[in-house]
Parts: C-alpha cells; sequence; structure tokens
C-alpha cells in the first residue's frame, strides 16, 4: 500500500534509493516452507517534498511483519543489556521517578529497558504485540500487554492503569505507520508534565556512517529533526531535550513534552540548526548518499567473489533484521555464505529470507573451517570479535561490510 508522507500528508514525496523489492526481514524460514513461495516487497526510500520527512512508501501490513513467530528478542548483547539500564537510570534521575509513577514501554519487548526501571523503583507497563515475546516478558516478571500502540490501546489503559509519567519507546516510533495516531494516544495517557521519549536511529548517521542496511519493512521513517518540529506543534506537543546515545551504530533519544511544560534544553535549537546548515536534507545530499550505497554493493560483492576465487570459506556471523536487507539487496547468495551463525535460539535452524543461508551456531565457524565471518551486526562487531577467540587463534577473519566493506 503507497502513502502519504506520515507526518505532513503531502502527497508529493520524490524517491532517491531504491533497494529493490525484498521479503520482510524477519521472516527467517523453516526448513519445511522452504519450497513455498514467500512475498517480496517494494523497499524504496523517499523524501518528502514539503516537509523533507525521509520514509519509505510503501507499507508492508503490520500483521505480516509482526506474526506470532516474529523472531526479534532484543538484549541478546552485553552492550545491549547495559545501553538500556543506563537509559533507565538517566530517565529516573532527570525526571526524579518514584514508586507512583508509572513508565509505560510501547514495544517493550522481554521487557529489558523496564527492567531497569522496576529494579529503581517505580512501575512499569509493557506495551507489545507479539504474544510469545510478551509471554518472556511476563515470565521476566514484567506485566506487558499484547497490542499493538496506536491503534486504541491508551484508553483502555489509562482505565485499568491511570496516567503514565513517561511512556518510553526505543526503536518503535520509526516503525509505525500512523504517527498521528501515536501522538493521540500519547497525549491520551501522558500525565500532567509526562513525558515521551522515544529512542531512533538517527538520518544524520545512517547518511555519514553509510547505515543503509538499517532500511527495511519494519522501519518506515528515518528520523530527522527538522520536519518533526512542525509535526509535534500540531499535536500540542514539543522536543524538550535531546541526548546522543551510540546504540544501533548511533541513535537520538528525543525527549517530547506538551508545549510549555519544559523549558527546552539548548542543544534542542543547536541540532535542529545544524541540520538545516549542513544541507542535509537538500536533493543532492540524498541523492550522493544512493550513489555512495551502490558503490557499497559492488564493492562488496568484488571483496567476497575474489575471497571465493581464492577458495576461502564464507559464513556469516549473526543474523539481525538489517544484515537481510544487506544480503538481499547486495544479492550476497549461499553460493558466497555457507551459513549465517546467531545467538537467538528462535532463528537457529530457520533459514535467512530471501537468500534462503542456513541459519547456524557460533561453534560451526570452527567445525566448517570457515575462513572468513561477513559480520553483520557490525554495530556490535568489538563485542561480537571478542567472544570468537577460538575463530580468531585459527587464523580467521571478519569481513565488515559497513560503513565501507573491509577485513580486520
Ligand atoms: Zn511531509
Amino acid at each position: 500500500m503507497k502513502v502519504n508522507c506520515r507526518l505532513c500528508d503531502s502527497k508529493k514525496m520524490t524517491q532517491f534509493l531504491d533497494l529493490g523489492h525484498q521479503p520482510p526481514s524477519d521472516q527467517f524460514v523453516r526448513a519445511e516452507r522452504l519450497d513455498n513461495n514467500i512475498t517480496y516487497y517494494p523497499l524504496r526510500v523517499v523524501s518528502c517534498d514539503q516537509c523533507k520527512f525521509v520514509q519509505l512508501d510503501h507499507v508492508v501490513d503490520p500483521e505480516i511483519l509482526y506474526q506470532d513467530d516474529y523472531p526479534y528478542v532484543s538484549s541478546t548483547t552485553n552492550a545491549g543489556r547495559s545501553h538500556f539500564d543506563s537509559f533507565a537510570g538517566s530517565v529516573v534521575e532527570k525526571y526524579k521517578l518514584s514508586k507512583d509513577d508509572m513508565v509505560i514501554d510501547i514495544g517493550s519487548n522481554v521487557g529489558v529497558l523496564l527492567d531497569g526501571f522496576k529494579r529503581r523503583g517505580t512501575k512499569v507497563l509493557g506495551i507489545d504485540p507479539a504474544p510469545n515475546i510478551a509471554a518472556i516478558a511476563e515470565s521476566n516478571g514484567i506485566p506487558t500487554k499484547v497490542a499493538f500502540f496506536g491503534h486504541g490501546v491508551a484508553d483502555m489503559v489509562k482505565e485499568t492503569h491511570g496516567h503514565a509519567k513517561v511512556i518510553t519507546g526505543s526503536n518503535v516510533f520509526a516503525h509505525i505507520n500512523d504517527l498521528n495516531k501515536v501522538m493521540e494516544e500519547v497525549d491520551t495517557l501522558l500525565d500532567e508534565k509526562g513525558v515521551f521519549i522515544i529512542e531512533v536511529p538517527y538520518l544524520r548517521h545512517l547518511f555519514d556512517f553509510m547505515e543503509y542496511d538499517t532500511i527495511y519493512h519494519e522501519h518506515l521513517s528515518y528520523i530527522s529533526l527538522m520536519p518533526l518540529v512542525p509535526f509535534f506543534k500540531k499535536k500540542g506537543f514539543e522536543i524538550s531535550h535531546l541526548d546522543e546515545v551510540k546504540i544501533h551504530g548511533g541513535s537520538l533519544r528525543i525527549h517530547i513534552s506538551r508545549i510549555g511544560d519544559y523549558t527546552p534544553t539548548p542543544i534542542v535549537e543547536e541540532m535542529i540548526t545544524s541540520e538545516e546548515r549542513d544541507g542535509i536534507h537538500e536533493q543532492e545530499n540524498l541523492e550522493n548518499f544512493a550513489r555512495k550505497v551502490k558503490k557499497n554493493r559492488d564493492d562488496l560483492i568484488k571483496l567476497i567473489h575474489n575471497l571465493k576465487a581464492d577458495g576461502k570459506r564464507i559464513a556469516g556471523v549473526s543474523a539481525p533484521a538489517k544484515g537481510m536487507t544487506l544480503l538481499n539487496y547486495c544479492g550476497v547468495s549461499k553460493d558466497d555464505l555457507e551459513f549465517v551463525t546467531e545467538k537467538c535460539e528462535l532463528k537457529i535452524g530457520r533459514f535467512t529470507p530471501g537468500s534462503n543461508i542456513p541459519v547456524m551456531r557460533d561453534e560451526d565457524l570452527i567445525s566448517h573451517e570457515i575462513d572468513y565471518a561477513l559480520l553483520l551486526a557490525w554495530n556490535f562487531k568489538d563485542e561480537i570479535i571478542k567472544n570468537l577467540p577460538e575463530f580468531r587463534e585459527r587464523g580467521g577473519k571478519f569481513i565488515i561490510p559497513i560503513p565501507e566493506p573491509h577485513i580486520v
């Protein structure tokens, strides 16, 4: 389904990057379904002519994207866990939250962020659409409501749990199609002087560090600040504070509150002004990025094919959603990678969507005498490399695909 601009409803949007047709990146295929046809959807990035918001113009039905066996479980790395803990700590401190304050996390996954709040004494509630993931959260002691945020859940939650002092959303705002509805639900649920805090990958990092693999169907919007200002204003909100954080290659934590509740900190104006000054929304900048994406693909395929021609054995390490964009867009096939490894048990034994590469365990790098490991979760590269000492001692090397394909 094609859509208007998610923020300003303009029909006029200009495409600058086409990543082809791809299957949903989290649909790891079970062996018995390998012969079934899977559906490919367009993956195109456009910029709104009016407000400059960067987004996908094709929306895949969330019921298809977030089905019951959705395999994404956050916090599988130490870096991820410590990130969420410091997120919770900084919010509790900044807003002086106490035991009477409710924190609601949307897209709460297995409850890692809320666990950080709970341990610091606040009340917590998770909202997540995936029943299997919510069940894990409940078993971790995090009460979780199974629902899509932005579909009328706010009134229900307000009845049962009261208002929230803080609503968080880590890597979820950019995943929701109807952002108007999201802000209406936030307004319903937020207490007086409440704060809505979203953590989103920043468009600037996407451009600066060539993170084009973070473009996939779940990820509908690519956030910059300038287009958000008039959007939030229309909803009675404003950006009151910003933190730059180092997760997922570089994200922004945006604090949003009702106009006038808090005096915006100086960094808000500084960062908005710098976006304009540096011309990040200019057509020329967008096209330049698209050119570099094509070059990255050509360079990576050449590197892999040269290694194969030398008789080297290659596998992938880690299988995040973004790795699937990279494999499918670059045309990396099961002839190139013998398998990819993954720690997440839900993915092991399945096959990567589109490229049909088997998902195995890290130990298989050794037993299959792999020479080169293509590191797909490059944002956790230090931790992953450190955790594979035996592979390194055997002379194994890593191919890092982003920002430019290189070997370490
Ligand atoms: Zn727009």
